[in-house]
């Protein structure tokens, strides 16, 4: 029976316990509202450690001033239904006053890759994020900690963070799970119309189409990066935000593509903001 812990405190006893008798923990770190990229998360923990600790919290340090963290979609009873059934034990769900109490003051930021990519139009939220998660590794002291690749750029940060900081956990990343068409499972795909919906596999499209093009011998970033605007294109309601293909060592563009080359994708949809990569 998983059990639902509701503050820090009491999440550290049991964290305690855990370490007294030698068993392993595996975090997953979420904002809730449960898919399969979530859940597949969750299975690996359980498979790999003798304990899977899931959070679950709307962390609103990761979130700008008009973003949609009063909207975020939110479903407490089913969250943990479903992580129990994917294996977790423990359902973490700090509040916000019991994250940042009044008076906090600390952040934690990975300089320079918080401000590329998404970092552009959201320019605190990887200093959230790394915060965040910062807080979650001292409560929680993971031995591993797993992360989708959806969200490529924060696996990077966070592995980045636990490196730079010598933090005593394993960052272990995850396969994007996808519907059927394409579509990268998020949360926030609720807040697509049906017309909105039916477009939104475009963006899968083109970056399949990239990986063809590389490898058929493509290298030229230019030419991949059009064939992939040009896909998304095929549908008006596409605003992108950014397309770039970078390293992944360094989060820097490049105009060769090489083996390794992440090509990420932002693009708003309507109400949502859809992001989707491949790494060559
Ligand atoms: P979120 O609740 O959106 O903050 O996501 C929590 C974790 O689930 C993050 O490590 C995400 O990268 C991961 N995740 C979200 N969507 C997917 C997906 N479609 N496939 C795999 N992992 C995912």
């Amino acid at each position: 029976m998983i059990q639902r812990i509701p503050t820090p405190e009491k999440m550290k006893e049991i964290v305690s316990a855990l370490k007294c008798e030698r068993r392993s923990i595996g975090l997953v770190p979420t904002m809730g509202y449960f898919h399969e990229g979530h859940l597949s998360l969750m299975r690996r923990s359980s498979a790999e450690n003798d304990a899977t600790i899931v959070s679950l919290f709307v962390n609103p340090t990761q979130f700008g001033a008009n973003e949609d963290l009063e909207k975020y979609p939110r479903d407490l009873d089913r969250d943990t239904k479903l992580a129990e059934e994917a294996g977790a034990d423990y359902l973490f769900t700090p509040t916000n006053e019991m994250m940042y109490p009044e008076g906090y003051k600390t952040y934690v930021k990975v300089v320079d890759w918080s401000g590329f990519l998404c970092g552009v139009s959201r320019p605190i939220h990887f200093r959230g994020v790394t915060t965040v998660c910062c807080k979650l590794f001292n409560i929680c002291m993971p031995d591993r900690a797993y992360f989708g690749l959806k969200d490529a750029q924060q696996y990077l940060i966070i592995d980045k963070m636990v490196r730079d900081l010598n933090m005593n956990v394993e960052i272990i990343p995850m396969q994007t799970v996808r519907e059927a068409d394409g579509l990268a499972m998020s949360s926030r795909n609720v807040y697509l119309t049906d017309e909105e919906r039916k477009a939104a596999p475009l963006i899968q499209k083109g970056l399949t189409k990239a990986l063809k093009m590389y490898e058929n011998g493509e290298t030229d970033a230019k030419k991949v990066k059009a064939a992939i605007s040009d896909t998304i294109a095929e549908s008006q309601l596409f605003k992108l935000d950014y397309l770039e293909a970078v390293s992944k060592e360094t989060l820097c563009p490049v105009e060769g593509i090489l083996p390794g080359t992440l090509i990420a994708v932002a693009a708003y949809l309507g109400k949502a903001r859809l992001i989707d990569n491949i790494i060559l």
